[in-house]
């Protein structure tokens, strides 16, 4: 049977069943989103096929004319989305994106100095557990206690280390960051900016943020976030040297690489297309409309939130003292059919594994076309679960309203 179905049906119930949790349970993860339908059709072509080392027009295989068309379609289209110079469209992650980064612009044992796990950072910008910590000595900085990010304080940590790197960028933190001052302040010391903008390159490219672009040395994403297209990583730079284009491009390949996902930067172009259409520029202010609409309700309903609200796609709910931690408020609402994660909050007196709080974004449920009011629904029905996590009969009701909802948004039909 040349159908998954017909010939392993353990694996296609698995994607049977994973296509009926995505419609059934609302997605609240902050990194989270639903590809296009283009998109994924992509992802599923033959150009998974294809061995095609090096860049379009140098290639290291033969047969490459049609993959040189859909990797320069990638490379024209994120330059024009994101006003870049340079791009590099190959890394298979966000992680190795940065990973290339450092690799081409850094020694192992130079310091670097980036925003840690613990306050909203991302495990790549020098967390102990990876590679980025192990590596190179990875100076942190934080939040204040009004969950804002530390200028000040990273200034000084900045003249005191002296890193030859400062990252900026983030996984959970849901404020404006100032790029010009942390360019100010690695000017300051002589040091590379690198702003990693995973999390809200959607919005950047729909001017819903601002662009790091005009201030980093070098700017990383991922392409599956706000941005909605596939897992995958990217590299951009505007205005940099050219021997630092030269060392980027080396350093992806043959330097961390080897032959570039074809498929998945198909899938890229085809992303960046529908990015560069002006029904994403509404798609993004809606989820940022949203995303403040939600923050207001957990707010008016007695729950802090990490510097009061959010400028963008997501939220920190700050549950010390609330006698439940993040681990236990995952798993409660988990029976609702409300996914969102367990995050840490600063000065989370729980482990990692536990925390005291929750990350809440809203890229996804946007995309299935819920309105500012099934935001503010939602939110209140995610309170009532906060307030009873064990109550049975409250979960069993807001998972009823819950579907409700999202058999009125199809994700894909
Ligand atoms: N950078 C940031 C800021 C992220 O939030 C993430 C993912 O959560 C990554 C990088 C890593 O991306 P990936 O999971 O594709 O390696």
């Amino acid at each position: 049977d040349a159908r998954i179905e017909g010939y392993d049906p353990e694996l296609a119930a698995a994607i049977a069943d994973e296509r009926r949790r995505q419609e059934d349970h609302v997605e609240l993860i902050a990194s989270e989103n639903y590809a296009s339908p283009r998109v994924l059709e992509a992802q599923g072509s033959v150009l998974t096929n294809k061995y095609a080392e090096g860049y379009p027009g140098k290639r290291y295989y033969g047969g490459c004319e049609y993959v040189d068309v859909a990797e320069r379609l990638a490379l024209e289209r994120v330059k024009e989305l994101f006003g870049a110079d340079y791009a590099n469209v190959q890394p298979h992650s966000g992680s190795q994106a940065n990973q290339a980064v450092y690799f081409a612009l850094l020694q192992p044992g130079d310091t670097i100095l980036g925003m840690s796990l613990a306050h909203g950072g991302h495990l790549t910008h020098g967390a102990k557990v990876n590679a980025s910590g192990k590596l190179f000595n990875a100076v942190q900085y934080g939040v204040d206690d009004e969950g804002l990010i530390d200028y000040d304080a990273v200034e000084r940590l900045a003249t005191e280390h002296r890193p030859k790197m400062v990252v900026a960028g983030f996984s959970a933190y849901s404020r404006v960051v100032d790029w010009a001052r942390f360019r100010a302040i690695a000017d300051k010391i002589g040091a590379i900016l690198f702003v990693d903008m995973a999390h809200v390159a959607g919005l950047v490219a729909a001017g819903a943020y601002p662009s790091p672009l005009p201030h980093a040395h070098v700017v990383t994403s991922t392409t599956h976030k706000t941005l909605r297209g596939p897992r995958g990583g990217i590299i951009l730079a505007k205005g940099a040297d050219a021997d630092v284009e030269k060392k980027l491009q080396s350093i992806v390949f043959p330097g961390i690489q080897g032959g570039p996902l074809m498929h998945v930067i198909a899938a890229k172009a085809v992303a960046f297309k529908e990015a560069l259409e002006p029904e994403f520029k509404t798609y993004q202010e809606q989820v940022v409309t949203n995303a403040r609409a939600m923050a207001k309700t957990i707010v008016e309903r007695g729950y802090r939130i990490v510097s009061g609200g959010t400028d963008n796609h997501l939220m920190l709910v700050d549950m010390i003292g609330k006698g439940i931690t993040g681990k236990d408020a995952e798993a409660a609402l988990g029976k609702a059919h409300i996914t969102v994660n367990k995050n840490a909050v600063p000065n989370d007196p729980q482990k990692p594994f536990v925390t005291s709080g929750l990350r809440i974004g809203t890229p996804a449920v946007t995309t299935r076309g819920y309105g500012e009011q099934d935001c503010i629904d939602l939110a209140g029905w995610m309170c009532d679960v906060l307030d009873a996590p064990a109550d049975e009969a409250v979960v069993a009701a807001v998972r009823d309203k819950v579907t409700a909802q999202c058999r009125r948004f199809p994700v894909y039909g």
